[in-house]
């Protein structure tokens, strides 16, 4: 349930390229429990972090519709409030570092003081922090401040139960985006997985099936903007399952392969040129009646014997085109 209170939550990730989409569901949970997000750049590591990496994420969560109320704060940039902080700690706490010898923060202190400087309410991130809760309560406790509640959500791992990877074709957003997967089937599947308590194994098909949704739930125009094509050929493009596979229906449509067939194939096409006027179902039922073949005609006017339904390659072309095609194949 969510408290009545005002919910200030933070979403940390370390700059360090394309969200992980364990990441991503940390973003996805904080946005959707917090009232208040604090977007930080947890780069208090230089070797971890890459270049370009912030930019990287901060497209990714636009992608992914996730808009934060303040930051990116980059904790480099923060170093002397940290030893501010650590002064009456020194460099050490228990075993734990706080300061390096060069006197920059690690994560462990910087991530405790910015979450009091921020007044953050609720921590909310992967249980592998987990280990780490009992640290940041004792330097809370240490600071003199009260430690917000940590809540830790359990990891997506891959269909196998291994760590998801790269193999899995659907680790990253960058993947899930070339994969061709509309960014509102994967934000529907984070947020349908909320704040899992165990691990989760990676379900590539719910993810395919919630793409399939989104294409069908989105506008013509939108869908002619994603994929680049013209308005009136989305009829055409519906039938795919993902933005790929979209583009790909609109190339074969727009730039077909050049074809030549054999004269077995002229009957169809001779009857497709006196039909080509009407309206594709109508003239794909007609060309079946007569035992037409109609591999050839999708052939002449693609010059590709898959794509999308036939009707609408012949509803997405002007008659000129589709009988030049026609003609070309003959
Ligand atoms: N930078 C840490 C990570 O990316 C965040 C840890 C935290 O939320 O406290 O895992």
């Amino acid at each position: 349930m969510r408290p009545a209170a005002s919910t200030r939550v933070r979403f940390a990730p370390s700059p360090t390229g394309s969200l992980h989409l364990g990441n991503a569901l940390t973003a996805v949970a904080n946005r959707d429990f917090g009232d208040w997000l604090l977007l930080r750049i947890d780069d208090t590591d230089p070797a971890r972090n890459v270049p370009g990496g912030e930019e990287t994420i901060l497209r990714d969560l636009e992608w992914l519709g996730i808009a934060w109320d303040e930051g990116p704060v980059r904790q480099s940039e923060r170093q002397e409030r940290y030893r501010e902080a650590a002064a009456p700690l020194g460099d050490r706490f228990g075993r734990t570092t706080l300061l390096r010898e060069d006197g920059s923060a690690t994560y462990q202190l910087a991530s405790v003081v910015d979450d009091v400087d921020f007044a953050i309410t609720h921590v909310i991130r992967g249980s592998d922090h987990r280990p780490n809760e009992a640290l940041h309560r004792a330097l809370h406790e240490a600071l003199g401040t009260t430690p917000p509640e940590y809540i830790h959500h359990g990891l997506i791992l891959g269909p196998d139960g291994r760590k998801l990877s790269k193999r899995d074709g659907m680790s990253s957003i960058a993947e899930l985006r070339d994969a061709g997967i509309p960014a509102e089937a994967v934000r529907a599947y984070l947020d349908e997985l909320g704040l899992p308590r165990h691990d989760v194994h990676l379900d590539p098909s719910r993810i395919r099936r919630l793409a399939v949704e989104a294409l069908a739930a989105m506008p013509d125009e939108e869908l002619a903007g994603r994929t680049g094509a013209p308005v009136e050929l989305v009829p055409a493009l519906r039938g795919a399952r993902d933005l790929n596979e979209a583009r790909d229906y609109a190339q074969l449509i727009l730039v077909p392969e050049p074809v030549s067939l054999p004269d077995a194939a002229r009957p169809t096409l001779e009857r497709f040129r006196e039909l080509a006027n009407g309206d594709g179902h109508v003239v794909v039922r007609e060309l079946k009646a007569v035992g037409g073949d109609l591999k050839a005609l999708r052939l002449a006017l693609t010059g590709r014997d898959r794509g999308p339904e036939l009707a609408t390659i012949i509803d997405a072309l002007p008659r000129e085109e589709a009988l030049r095609r026609i003609d070309a194949a003959l």
